[in-house]
């Protein structure tokens, strides 16, 4: 293992290392760790190491601690292993070997001093200081520190606040030994860095996020690999792990990566960049990475002239690579910081520094001529939504904004149903992408676990689920289950239903079918009590609801067809968002089985607590469905959808059939399934939903007092429609105007979308952790689009 100069601790610095015989050194990796080994001294300075080579060709480090370190600290450093290596088991970390007795170390006396020994994996790879560093390369550093920082993230130690020379946040101190330097104009240089860093970093720091981190992310502590230079092989050297804001590991690498090169910036950028990918740095560290970088090689070279003056005899080994610091920090003094981290934020994608930034690269092509492109490359089947489409680049909780900077208040996409990229959603995702995905044909804990967790939620016997990846093939499932369970063939769906894409949910699927369907399919009227002719009358809706099933049930039977299934939205979303009053639902189903048909619930609209007090629509009419269909909000926008029904059903199915889904409920959409329903209960979202849904739909009340258009406004916890008429007499659609307020929704920067047969009933589907300020701005923009209609 090779250490870089390395003055720590005063302490640690100024007592000798310890010094075993290899000898001693071969007798203690015996007698203390069971390794018999043959062992060769490595470079240290404060500390002593030795490569151990057993016959069996295994290797180790055995690491004798200076007499003088701290035993928390270095208890700290075996600690960050053992974590990194049970959080992120793919970073290539040297593994702690136990001793005879099982611990993490021993201590051995020497000359009357005690050192406590530990012994270490010995990772093979090529010291990146022996490597040519490539753009590939420092991507890849910058990503490799990336994921040691993420794994360190939940990390702890009581010593992690101890006090080390080499911690930017103590770079101030160095000034002591400014006078060290010789070169008056070199001196002058630091000593300028040094007041910068004074007066513009350090009173920031504590207001930075910070946690456990490497610091020393030096090319002699990163191997690469030997035949692949691009890729990091290792990670070693612990020693100088700190608590301290995240960013200072970057500008530890990133100061590094300016050493002898005609174009520092570039170099230091790539790994900045590389970085970022991974572990998005915020627009305020970047601001501050110049400086920090230059102050980083301030340290190295303050601390290396002062401990030259110490130690002249050792001159040659202390001030090795001094001469390549002080060129780095005269190219960078010359270049204007605010250009640096411009050119640091445009490799990470992000607009160059400057007063005002948007969150995201103003696209580079017009919406114009995105669009233009868009319409040869995709195909017209495929439309926009909203008259002036829109560009969005970047999801925050309930908001969006577009390629501009522009921020829409989002309250219309249900897919994000805990808020757009949710972090916890995010990193789920991409922890589990790092570590495995395949199918759900190999044994998984979290497929099953999740498959248990929504078996709890659902009411009856429905406890079976099968993962599939779109609300359509969820649909398309249900549909075979029910044609094999029962024999039959005819389904019945509502007038103006949507189940999908795919073949046969196509045809269950009115709404965008655009003629007539198949003759195994019959409609029936979605519960609208609003108008035609059950208007204002629940009792004839409900009285009329199984003679209609009935009816249904005989039209199929005349073409030929017995029925297989009654499948229906449990909020009639495309219906135009319908309650159904109580007893409405037992009626149609009792109907559906005496037909001998299953009743499908399709979840994929109002499922996940969506409707507040429940977290199942179907479960506000008190009935269970034989098939349950989940989908859009389940993954927060990860593909994965579901089908669950009972044992009964699922072993009759599975006697006639197998099915398999290639990517459907995989280890990384587990995790993101999983992630969905911790954050809804962490959150309390259904109690939400709840909340700002009723005071929602009370404000929008509120508003129809001055606004005669509003015919009607119903819902359910955060799924509210809104139906728009051209009087409150004849309750005709005001279609026209409905699409009018949409798309000034839209202009005023609030989404919504539009549904029902006559698109006349505003949908206002908001992720779930919609709030009442939100609720507050959604109808102040609807109340002045009304006023001005
Ligand atoms: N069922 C319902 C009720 C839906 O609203 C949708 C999608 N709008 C689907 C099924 C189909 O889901 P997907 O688009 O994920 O295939």
């Amino acid at each position: 293992m090779t250490e870089c100069p390395h003055p720590g601790d005063d302490g640690v610095l100024e007592t000798p290392a310890p010094a075993l015989t290899i000898k001693q050194a071969e007798r203690v990796a015996l007698d203390m760790f069971d390794i018999r080994a043959q062992a060769r001294l490595l470079d240290s300075e404060r500390d002593q190491n030795f490569r151990l080579s057993t016959s069996g060709g295994n290797e180790f480090v055995l690491k004798i601690a200076n007499p003088a370190e701290d035993a928390a600290v270095i208890d700290m450093q075996a600690q960050a292993l053992a974590w990194i290596a049970t959080v992120d088991p793919q970073l290539p970390i040297p593994r702690l070997h136990p001793t005879r007795e099982g611990m993490g170390a021993g201590s051995v006396s020497v000359d009357d001093r005690d050192c406590i020994v530990r012994v270490v994996t010995y990772l093979q790879g090529l010291p990146l200081d022996d490597a040519t560093p490539t753009r590939p390369l420092r991507r890849a550093l910058g990503a490799s520190l990336a994921h040691l920082d993420l794994a360190l993230q939940g990390f702890f130690h009581r010593a992690a606040g101890h006090e080390l020379l080499w911690d930017l946040k103590y770079a101030g101190r160095l000034r002591k030994y400014l006078d060290t330097i010789s070169d008056t104009s070199k001196r002058s240089l630091a000593g300028d860095v040094l007041d910068c860093f004074s007066t513009s970093i350090e009173p920031a720091f504590a207001t930075l996020r910070a946690q456990i981190i490497h610091n020393d992310f030096h090319p002699g502590n990163v191997l690469v690999e030997p035949d692949c230079h691009d890729r990091v092989a290792g990670i070693i050297d612990f020693g100088d792990i700190v608590h301290a804001p995240l960013v200072n590991d970057v500008a530890v690498a990133a100061a590094y990566q300016t050493l002898s090169q005609n174009d520092p910036i570039a170099s230091a950028s790539e790994l900045i960049a590389g970085y970022h990918a991974i572990n998005p740095l915020l627009e305020r560290e970047l601001d501050m990475l110049p400086l920090l970088v230059m102050t980083r090689l301030v340290m190295s070279v303050v601390i290396a002239s002062w401990r030259a003056q110490q130690h002249p005899e050792n001159i040659e080994y202390i001030t090795g690579d001094q001469h390549s610091s002080w060129v780095a920090l005269e190219q960078l003094a010359a270049i204007d910081p605010k250009a640096m981290s411009r050119a640091f934020s445009e490799a990470c994608g992000l607009p160059g520094g400057g007063e005002q930034r948007s969150p995201h690269a103003r696209s580079p092509e017009s919406d114009e001529a995105l669009s233009d492109r868009r319409q040869h490359l995709l195909g017209e089947s495929l439309q926009l939504s909203y008259q002036q489409p829109l560009h969005i680049v970047k999801g925050d909780g309930v908001w969006l904004f577009d390629s501009d900077g522009k921020r829409f208040l989002d309250a219309y996409n249900n897919v994000a149903h805990v808020g757009h990229c949710h972090p916890d959603v995010v990193s789920a995702i991409h922890r589990q992408a790092r570590l495995l995905n395949t199918n759900t044909r190999y044994l998984h804990a979290d497929i099953v676990d999740l498959a248990a967790k929504i078996a709890d939620t659902m009411p009856g016997d429905l406890s079976v689920c099968t993962f599939v990846c779109t609300g359509s093939e969820a649909n398309d499932l249900a549909w075979q289950i029910a044609r094999s369970v029962t024999g039959g063939s005819g389904a019945i769906v509502t007038d103006n239903a949507y189940h999908g894409n795919t073949n046969a949910v196509i045809e269950l699927s009115p709404e965008e079918l655009g003629r007539a369907p198949e003759p195994w399919v019959a409609t029936v009227p979605a519960p609208n009590t609003y108008d035609g002719p059950c208007r204002d009358d629940d009792r004839a809706l409900v009285e009329s609801s199984a003679p209609r099933i009935g009816q249904a049930v005989e039209e199929l039977r005349g073409r030929g067809h017995r029925l297989a299934a009654f499948m229906f939205d449990t909020i009639f979303a495309s219906d135009g968002i319908r309650i159904p009053p109580e007893g409405y639902l037992q009626a149609v189903f009792d109907k559906v089985h005496e037909a001998g048909g299953v009743c499908i619930a399709d979840e994929v609209q109002a499922g996940f607590g969506r409707t507040g007090e429940f977290m199942w629509g179907f479960q506000s009419q008190g009935v269970v469905p034989d098939i349950v269909t989940l989908g859009k909000p389940m993954g927060n926008g990860h593909p994965i959808a579901a089908v669950v029904t009972t044992p009964d059903i699922a072993a009759s199915f599975a006697r006639k059939q197998y099915y398999f889904n290639t990517f459907g409920g995989n280890p990384v959409s587990a995790a993101a399934g999983l992630a969905v329903l911790r954050i809804m209960t962490q959150e309390r979202l259904q109690e939400n939903a709840v909340a700002v849904g009723s005071y929602l739909r009370s404000q929008i009340r509120n508003l129809s007092s001055n606004h005669a258009i509003i015919g009607d406004i119903r819902g359910a916890g955060l799924f509210t429609g809104v139906e728009l008429v051209a009087d409150r007499h004849s309750r005709q659609a005001a279609t026209d105007q409905a699409r009018t307020v949409t798309n000034e929704m839209r202009r005023h920067g609030v989404l919504i979308g539009l549904t029902g047969e006559n698109d006349n009933v505003l949908k206002i589907r908001p992720p779930m952790v919609f709030n009442r300020s939100n609720a507050d701005l959604l109808c102040a923009t609807l109340d002045g689009i009304l006023a001005d209609l």
